[in-house]
């Protein structure tokens, strides 16, 4: 007989393993707790870049050494996200609660597509609570997803499917069924048009609506071409309104939307992937109104409610439209009344996923841990901080917002008299790259009427008031060198 081995993945030696494990979270926290004396950014040396070119490890190494490997090669260059001074596109910051939150789960490492275990009541009890949060009723729908890409996938899915007068599950859009029109403003992200390429509508059935000064969406631009497209024979199915926008964090007119939607019998889908989420503040959640009355909802956890990525989610107010949708149970997943597979809920029967993380457990720790006030008051800290900035713009004659800042979201360039257009652009491009390349802050950027301008995002509830005072600081002095350069 010959002599069987074991080939556990296990540690060899448990206790070096405890220790590593133990050296593991005191350096993360560490690091989390001086995120402050870090530059927010930093350039990736060469050599660090080549380390990533390494060829397949056949054999392995020691925990310790791979992990010694991660403190020289990763840690030290990530986007910045986590700093108290990163505002750039609308990334989250995370939190200590989150990553521990994160071990947890890899510890259980649950699957939560199907069957009968904890993960999924967890699940439907975090749905509960954020259908409540956003006003929507106890017996809608919802999952967790990835991101809110995703979740808007999801919503734009059960309208397409719901809406459609042929059974799309059986036919797709190969059936006899006239050409279906969804609705956006030319604000809305990007992923919606993604969305609509992959789900076979084609972006040639997108109408972008303009956006008046506030940039919310036009109302009658929007009645006219719905109007149009009705009169053309084709079939409008559904308006993506916007809470939030990425560019400026403007809020479409919700309940105008909701009251023309009805009128028209189309799907209401709200994108409120971050600006959903004042839903968490007393003072703020007036933006909101109406946003109860969408169809369905998405938004993430992963940006203002700051958790550790991926966390998203959307909510569909009709069980049996996103049921309907996505449920699919071959034998071997066979739903049953007992043992391990007798569960009622299988939540892989709400989403294109079979195997799902357990990100409900990060979402359950958070909300149990801060509250919904926690959550809102540092949301609403956002809000006023980016208040606080826009005064700080409008007292610096160096200085202009280029669009209105409803939100968390300010949109400014650095402006000299005497440059041309042309020049200013190019002055506040450089002048966004040095300011990367100081690490002292990062924004991102955005083109507002033509024009090329900073535009700083701001889901950070590490930042405190003096980062924007230091943000102006060195926006302006980075913005005076380049003018002196340039005239
Ligand atoms: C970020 C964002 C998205 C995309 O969400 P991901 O989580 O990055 O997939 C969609 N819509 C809006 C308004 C966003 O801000």
């Amino acid at each position: 007989m010959t002599e069987q081995s074991e080939h556990t993945l296990d540690p060899q030696n448990w206790e070096e393993f405890r220790q590593l494990g133990h050296q593991m979270m005191d350096d993360m926290l560490d690091y989390l707790q001086t995120l402050r004396e870090k530059p927010v950014w930093q350039p990736i040396p060469d050599d660090v870049k080549n380390h990533f070119k390494e060829s397949l490890p056949m054999s392995g190494s020691s925990e310790t050494a791979v992990y010694e490997d991660f403190k020289q090669t990763i840690l030290p260059y990530p986007l910045g996200n986590t700093h108290p001074r990163f505002w750039g596109w609308v990334i989250g910051t995370g939190t200590p609660l989150g990553m521990l939150a994160e071990l947890l789960t890899g510890a259980i490492s649950a699957q939560v597509g199907g069957a009968e275990h904890i993960g999924t009541y967890v699940e439907l009890q975090v749905l509960n609570w954020l259908k409540e949060i956003m006003g929507f009723p106890a017996d809608a729908s919802g999952i967790l997803i990835s991101g809110a890409s995703m979740a808007n996938f999801v919503g734009l899915t059960v309208a397409r499917n719901t809406k459609a007068p042929v059974d799309i599950r059986k036919v797709g859009l190969q059936g006899d069924l006239p050409r279906m029109v969804l609705y956006t403003s030319v604000e809305a992200h990007s992923c919606h048009q993604k969305n609509a390429e992959v789900l076979g509508l084609g972006r040639d059935s997108i109408r972008f609506i303009p956006v008046d000064e506030n940039y919310q969406i036009k109302l009658d631009a929007l009645r006219q071409a719905i109007e149009a497209d009705k009169a053309a024979g084709y079939l409008p199915f559904c308006v993506i309104g916007s809470a939030g926008t990425v560019k400026t964090g403007a809020y479409d007119d919700l309940n105008a939307l909701a009251d023309l939607c009805a009128e028209h019998n189309l799907w209401l889908h709200i994108d409120g992937a971050f600006g959903a989420l004042v839903a968490f503040t007393e003072q703020s959640k007036y933006l909101i109104n109406g946003m109860e009355r969408a169809d369905s909802l998405a938004f993430d956890m992963h940006k203002w409610m700051s958790l550790p990525f991926e966390a998203a989610c959307v909510l569909v107010k009709s069980r049996a439209a996103h049921y309907n949708t996505f449920t699919l149970t071959p034998d071997y997943l066979a739903h049953g009344d007992r043992g391990a597979s007798g569960a009622k809920v299988w939540l892989t029967d709400y989403g294109l996923q079979l195997s799902r993380s357990f990100r409900a457990l990060k979402v359950w720790m958070a909300l149990k841990t801060h509250g919904v006030e926690q959550i809102g008051n540092s949301i609403q800290m956002n809000i006023e901080q980016t208040q606080y900035l826009v005064s700080l713009i409008e007292r610096s004659p160096e200085l202009e917002c280029t669009a209105p800042a409803p939100l968390n979201i300010v949109c400014f360039r650095y402006v000299q008299s005497g440059l041309s257009p042309e020049a200013l652009d190019a002055l506040n491009k450089e002048l966004l790259l040095r300011l990367h390349e100081s690490g002292v802050a990062l924004v991102s950027n955005a083109t507002i009427n033509g024009q090329y301008c900073l535009r700083m995002a701001n889901v950070n509830h590490r930042s405190s008031y003096a980062d924007f005072d230091m943000l102006v600081e060195k926006v302006v002095e980075l913005g005076r060198a380049l003018a002196v350069a340039q005239s």
